[in-house]
């Protein structure tokens, strides 16, 4: 019986031909591809003598490059060769049945089989990597246009912020001006007129929002460490609440906690911030009559200050999403924007500030609560990581404090880049 080389040899004729119409449709297209299966033939007959399937994969490389290359319309991953290569398996058996005798033919498919096999596996795996690559080019693109897209919207907030203050600045004025010329005129006249720098004093609180987090989205924020007892701002923060806490009839418990007098380097208004910020919104919303309660401890490296209200809780999926901007939760519409009523709403900025000034310190801070229940009240404890430090973050500031050098453990490391940088400048 001749060898299964010779039987490839008599079938070359008869194989190119099946293999032409089996796998490209047109008339001039199989043309143009008679001399790829040529090619295609050569290598199997290489790869028969050698007996190294091998032979075949720098060739079937060169087919995936250039289906790649002609899929210039970018439309996602090219068809796949592993039925390209079906076909041509299929044309050789049905070429050797009707060529050669029945154990001539066996013989033949069983020697190329292995051949077959090899080639659509390495054909399988080169084209996952391709399309691994093509997945992961278009991913890169999305998170490009996701970043520009980030950018361009915090860059909207600067821009818009910066642009509605100054009329506001003028409304400001020219009513407060308003009201001394009136001064003995109409009786209601600054009534209406406290009307409109209230008004006024609100948009221009919710635009310093905005400007914080824009700086706090580009890294901006500056901090101005001195040393800070965390008492004393629960102290300022308090007075600042007392009258809404009065006309809401909420009761506001401080505990006393290891760490609440300790010194700690801090930026003392930029935490009265964070901490007015938790705050307000425990009051806007816990029900008139409850309960607001600060507590505390010394960790390792940091004080920890909770503050829990008996308010309508957050649900667990909303937790992280609170403290991203605009992440505010529940139906805009039903949003009174008031700063104290009871699920007033706001524009939805105040925790990312509180994260961001938390974060800019070295600190932390997140939400725990069992859910969200206006009924059943489950209520909501905000945890405050804030920094020990025995000197400013930064060399600046601590030989400001005649804690330079000897005496000033750096800790920039500890800080994101951000703060360190800032309180430097
Ligand atoms: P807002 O201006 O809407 O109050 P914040 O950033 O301060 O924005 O808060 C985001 C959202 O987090 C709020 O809209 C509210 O749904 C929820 N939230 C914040 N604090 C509490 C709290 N103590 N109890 C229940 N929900 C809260």
């Amino acid at each position: 019986m001749p060898s299964s080389i010779d039987s490839l040899l008599r079938v070359r004729m008869s194989w190119t031909q099946a293999a032409g119409k089996a796998i490209a449709r047109g008339e001039t297209l199989r043309e143009s591809i008679a001399d790829e299966i040529g090619r295609f033939y050569d290598l199997l007959t290489e790869s028969l003598v050698t007996g190294d399937p091998r032979w075949l994969e720098p060739f079937l490389q060169g087919w995936l490059d250039s289906q790649a290359r002609s899929d210039i319309s970018g439309e996602d991953v090219p068809p796949s060769l592993v039925p390209v290569l079906h076909a041509l398996r299929e044309a050789l058996l049905e070429t050797a049945t009707h060529s050669l005798s029945p154990e001539e033919a066996m013989q033949l498919v069983t020697a190329v089989d292995p051949i077959f096999s090899r080639s659509s596996e390495f054909v399988a795996r080169q084209e996952v990597r391709q399309g691994m690559a093509v997945v992961s080019s278009r991913l890169a693109e999305v998170q490009y246009a996701l970043e520009r897209l980030d950018r361009s919207k915090s860059t909207f907030i600067a821009v818009a912020a910066h642009e509605l203050k100054t009329p506001l600045t003028l409304i400001e004025g020219y009513s407060s001006m308003l009201r001394e010329l009136l001064n003995g005129g109409p009786s209601h006249a600054p009534l209406l007129l406290d009307g409109v720098s209230k008004g006024a004093r609100r948009l221009k609180e919710i635009i310093d929002d905005m400007i914080d987090v824009s700086k706090i989205d580009n890294n901006m924020l500056s901090l101005h460490f001195q040393p800070v007892w965390l008492r004393q701002l629960i102290d300022l923060a308090r007075g600042a609440l007392e009258e809404t806490l009065a006309e809401r009839q909420l009761t506001f418990v401080v505990h006393e906690f290891a760490g609440d007098h300790e010194m700690t380097f801090a930026d003392p208004e930029r935490l009265l911030q964070a901490i007015l910020n938790v705050l307000r919104n425990a009051v806007k919303y816990t029900p008139d009559g409850g309960q607001i309660a600060i507590h505390g401890r010394v960790l390792p490296g940091f004080i920890e200050m909770t503050v829990t209200d008996s308010g309508i809780g957050i649900a667990p999926e909303d937790q992280t999403r609170i403290f991203e901007k605009f992440g505010r939760v529940g139906d805009p519409s039903l949003h009174s924007s008031s700063k104290t009523h009871f699920m007033g709403g706001g524009p939805g900025l105040g925790l990312p500030i509180a994260k961001g000034i938390l974060e800019a310190h070295g600190g932390a801070i997140w939400a725990e609560s069992p859910g969200f229940d206006k009924e059943a009240l489950p209520g909501s404890t905000f945890h405050l990581m804030i920094p020990l430090r025995s000197s400013p973050p930064d060399d600046k500031s601590a030989r400001l404090f005649g804690l330079a050098e000897a005496d000033h453990t750096p800790v920039e490391s500890e800080l994101p880049e951000s703060a360190a940088g800032d309180a430097a400048s």
